[in-house]
């Protein structure tokens, strides 16, 4: 992965000044990730969403409101659709999804495996891994006329302590801790700086992601382990999301090599099992319901 200490200081001001940021507020919800999973398959009523995720009607009500607000859904006859930004989701959803741990199968593929998504470079068609990208030439900073964020609801902070995506993407804190570490800035002096951030609370976040393994201290360094590692595709999925669905056109997006084959990287996702590319065409419903139990509290 890229370490390189002369470029840090240019990618915290990069990542600082980014589409993460921006996507975090569309997304950074437990909720809306559940909610966005939950319409990927069909139109769905405000009463089916509200008994499958079993949380307060104003929340719902609000999260609704909000992603509606940010174009990813659309009201439809019989309650909520997904706009073409939200079914461009999938790749994040997918991913944060499978991150988090719950080996549940949401779908099945089209080659009949239940499926995995995997993140490839569209060109070479490796799986995307950290230690192969690199930043090519930042993003220019978005100046976006987004809503304000919400508040998140004293129900989300009072929610047993799961660690999944939905943790990682609902603080800001963390979610932008995880991608300057991804860029090389990993030490704690250099974290405090970039994030001009009290130090109590950033010390806390190290040791939440250090206590759920996604980070390891060694010295004043803290280097991702294994399960940190996986986070990269869910990284570089957002950062594409945002830069084809939020920024106004003719901003430059963020671009980033592939090493491996040379090419500026896209992303493009696909089945673990076959290789081949995965859109909601291909893709079916594995088991009953509405599937949000991985974005639900205790599950
Ligand atoms: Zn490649
Ligand atoms: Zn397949």
């Amino acid at each position: 992965m890229p370490t390189h200490s002369t470029q840090s200081l240019d990618v915290a001001a990069h990542v600082a000044a980014s589409i993460v940021p921006a996507v975090l507020d569309v997304l950074g919800q437990r909720w809306s990730l559940a909610i966005i999973q939950a319409l990927q398959q069909q139109e769905t009523s405000f009463g089916q969403l509200l008994a499958a995720l079993g949380i307060p009607r104003s929340t719902l009500a609000a999260r609704l409101k909000h992603l509606q607000s940010m174009g990813c859904l659309e009201p439809a006859a019989h309650g909520y659709r997904l706009s073409a930004a939200g079914h461009a989701l999938l790749p994040v959803v997918s991913l944060a999804q499978a991150w988090s741990g719950n080996n549940r199968v949401i779908y099945r593929h089209a080659c009949g495996r239940d499926f995995v998504p995997v993140l490839r470079c569209a060109h070479c068609l490796e799986p995307i891994r950290a230690r192969d990208i690199s930043l090519e030439a930042p993003g220019e900073p978005p100046d976006l006329k987004l809503p304000k964020p919400l508040r998140r609801s004293r129900a989300e902070f009072s929610l047993p302590a799961s660690f999944g995506a939905a943790e990682i993407l609902g603080d800001r804190w963390t979610a932008l801790i995880i991608a300057l570490g991804f860029f090389g800035v990993q030490r704690y002096s250099d974290l405090a700086r970039h994030l001009a951030i009290a130090p109590n609370i950033l010390a806390a976040r190290l040791q939440r992601l250090c206590e759920e393994q996604v980070l390891r201290r060694d010295g004043p360094r803290y280097h991702f382990s294994e399960r940190g590692l996986q986070l990269f595709p869910l990284i570089v999925a957002l950062t594409e999301w945002g830069d084809n669905w939020l920024r106004p056109p003719g901003q430059r997006p963020t671009r980033m090599a592939h090493l491996p084959c040379g090419h500026t990287l896209s992303p493009q996702l696909c089945c673990g099992g076959c290789g081949q590319p995965a859109g909601l065409e291909s893709l079916d419903p594995a088991g009953m319901g509405v599937p949000v139990a991985e974005f639900r509290a205790g599950s």
